[in-house]
C-alpha cells in the first residue's frame, strides 16, 4: 500500500545526482522541509550557489508523508515551554511559529504552490469530560502566547463531528490543512528556479572538516561547501554523529479510507483538521476527494501497511462506529526525529555545522521556522536567538533512549485511558 501523497503527486524530473568533485557556498543535507526551506530561505536573501543533496527523492521523509496540519507551536507543549523558558522567551519562540504559518500561506500564494490548501484552522477535542482541561489550554495561549482559541461547547462540536466521543473542544482558526508532498515539491521547484540546485539518490556518506569548509561526500561524488547545514530528520544515519546522537528516529502512521461521498458528512461535517486532547491522541482531516486521512500512535517499530490499515481502522471506529464498513485505500508509516527535550535542534555547532532537526510530530511550521532563522544567520543577518541554545544537541542514548520513550508512551497510554474510563464516553460513542 503506497502513501495517498505519492499516489496522487506527479513528479517532475528527477534531479540528476551528485557526480564528480564540485564546490559550493552552502550544501545542504537533506530534501525535507527543514533543508528546502532553508534553501528558499537563502535564495530569496540572494545568498547564490546552494546545493542541496537528498538521499531518496525530494519529501521522501516525514515531510512527504505526514498528517498535513499546519499550525503554531512545537512538540513541546506550550506550558512546558512557558516553564522551560519564562514568559518572554516562550512567547518569543511561539510567535516564531505563527509567522511560519503566515509565511507557509504567502509562499504557497506567491509561487502558486498547487497542495490542496485547506484554510479552516483546526479543532482540539476534548477526549475526556474535564472541562477544566480545555479551560487552562485556552487561558494559557490567550495570557501567555496572545493567541485566542475559540471555545467550541459539546453540542457546538456535536455538529460538526459526529461522534459522542469528545466533550467539547477548542478551535485554532490561524491554522490550515494541506497536501504536504505538494507542498514541499513547490518548494523544491521555487528553489531551484531562485538558483538554488538539488541532487537527488545523493546520499551523504561523509562529512570531513577541510580547512575554513568542508568536503561532503557522496556515493558518486563530493562537494566542497563553505557552510554544511544538516538536515536529515530521523532518516540521517552514520553522517554526523553530533547530531544523530541527540535524536531519536520514532515511527507514526497515517492511512487514507476511500472516497466517502455524502457518507463524509455523517462522520465529519467541518472543513477543520481535528486532534485530541490524549498524549497519544489521533489527528485526521477530511480530504478534498472525500476520504478520510487518520493519522496517530507512535512507535520505535516501522510496521507493515497492513498491520498499521488494521490498527488505525480500529482507532477510527472507537470515534466513528457509523463508518463500521468503510475501506481504507492507503496506510504508511513515517520517521520523525525526536530530541529528549522535545524542541527543535536548530544553531551551530562548535565545529561549524549547522544544524535543524529534531521537530518531532509537530513539524511544518518549525521547520519553516528553521529554514527563515538559518538562512538569516548564513546569510549575516542576524544570528539565530539564543533561546533556541537553552535546547542543544543533549544525547539521546541511542537503543536504551528508545526503550525508555516507547515505555514512556505506553505509561501515558494507560493514564490517559484510566483517566477516560472514570468519566467516560456517552453511550454510543
Ligand atoms: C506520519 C507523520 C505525521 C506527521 N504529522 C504532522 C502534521 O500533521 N503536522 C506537523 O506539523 N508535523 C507532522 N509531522 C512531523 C513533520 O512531518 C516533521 O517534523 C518534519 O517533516 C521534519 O522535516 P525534516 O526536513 O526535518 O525531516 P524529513 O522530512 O524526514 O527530511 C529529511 C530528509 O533527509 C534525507 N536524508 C537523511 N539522511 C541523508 C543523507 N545522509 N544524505 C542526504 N539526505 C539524507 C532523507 O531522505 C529525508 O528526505 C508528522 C510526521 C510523520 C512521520
Amino acid at each position: 500500500m503506497q502513501s495517498f501523497y505519492e499516489a496522487t503527486i506527479t513528479r517532475p524530473s528527477a534531479y540528476a545526482p551528485l557526480s564528480g568533485r564540485r564546490s559550493a557556498n552552502v550544501c545542504i543535507i537533506g530534501g525535507g522541509l527543514a533543508g528546502l526551506s532553508t534553501a528558499l530561505g537563502l535564495a530569496e536573501r540572494g545568498v547564490a550557489d546552494v546545493v542541496v543533496l537528498e538521499a531518496q527523492q525530494v519529501g521522501f521523509g516525514a515531510s512527504g508523508r505526514n498528517g498535513g496540519f499546519v499550525f503554531g507551536g512545537y512538540s513541546l507543549d506550550c506550558a512546558d515551554l512557558l516553564k522551560t523558558l519564562g514568559p518572554a522567551r516562550a512567547r518569543e519562540l511561539y510567535a516564531l511559529t505563527t509567522d511560519a504559518v503566515d509565511l507557509m500561506r504567502t509562499r504557497i500564494a506567491r509561487y502558486q504552490i498547487d497542495c490542496d490548501a485547506t484554510d479552516a484552522g483546526v479543532i482540539l477535542a476534548n477526549w475526556f469530560d474535564e472541562p477544566a482541561r480545555l479551560d487552562a489550554q485556552r487561558r494559557l495561549m490567550r495570557d501567555s502566547f496572545g493567541v485566542e482559541w475559540e471555545p467550541l461547547t459539546a453540542a457546538q462540536l456535536a455538529s460538526q463531528l459526529k461522534t459522542r466521543r469528545y466533550h467539547g473542544g477548542l478551535f485554532e482558526r490561524n491554522a490550515f490543512h494541506f497536501h504536504p508532498l505538494k507542498y514541499v515539491l513547490g518548494v523544491a521547484d521555487a528553489a531551484t528556479r531562485a538558483g538554488v540546485t538539488i541532487h537527488e539518490h545523493s546520499p551523504v556518506v561523509r562529512l570531513q572538516r577541510d580547512g575554513a569548509g568542508f568536503i561532503v561526500h557522496t556515493a558518486q561524488g563530493a562537494l566542497d561547501a563553505r557552510h554544511v547545514v544538516m538536515a536529515g530528520g530521523g532518516y540521517a544515519r552514520n553522517v554526523y554523529a553530533r547530531v544523530e546522537r541527540a535524536v531519536l528516529p520514532i515511527a507514526t502512521y497515517v492511512m487514507a479510507t476511500e472516497p466517502l461521498g455524502a457518507r463524509l458528512r455523517d462522520a465529519i461535517d467541518t472543513r477543520a483538521a481535528v486532534y485530541d486532547t490524549r498524549f497519544a491522541f489521533d489527528y485526521y482531516r477530511p480530504l478534498p476527494d472525500t476520504r478520510i486521512l487518520w493519522g496517530g500512535r507512535i512507535s520505535v517499530r516501522d510496521r507493515a501497511p497492513e498491520t498499521i490499515a488494521r490498527l488505525l481502522r480500529r482507532d477510527l471506529l472507537k470515534v466513528y462506529p457509523q463508518l463500521h464498513d468503510v475501506r481504507v485505500d492507503y496506510a504508511w508509516g513515517g520517521l520523525m526525529s525526536y530530541a529528549r527535550h522535545k524542541m527543535p535542534q536548530i544553531g551551530r555547532s562548535a565545529d561549524g555545522v549547522w544544524y535543524a532537526i529534531g521537530f518531532g510530530g509537530h513539524g511544518m511550521a518549525p521547520t519553516t521556522v528553521s529554514g527563515e532563522l538559518l538562512a538569516a544567520a548564513i546569510a549575516g543577518e542576524r544570528p539565530v536567538p539564543d533561546a533556541f541554545a537553552r535546547f542543544g544537541l543533549t544525547p539521546a542514548f541511542g537503543a536504551l533512549g528508545l526503550a525508555a520513550a516507547q515505555l514512556t508512551y505506553t505509561a501515558m497510554q494507560t493514564r490517559d485511558a484510566l483517566a477516560a474510563r472514570r468519566r467516560p464516553a456517552r453511550p454510543g460513542g
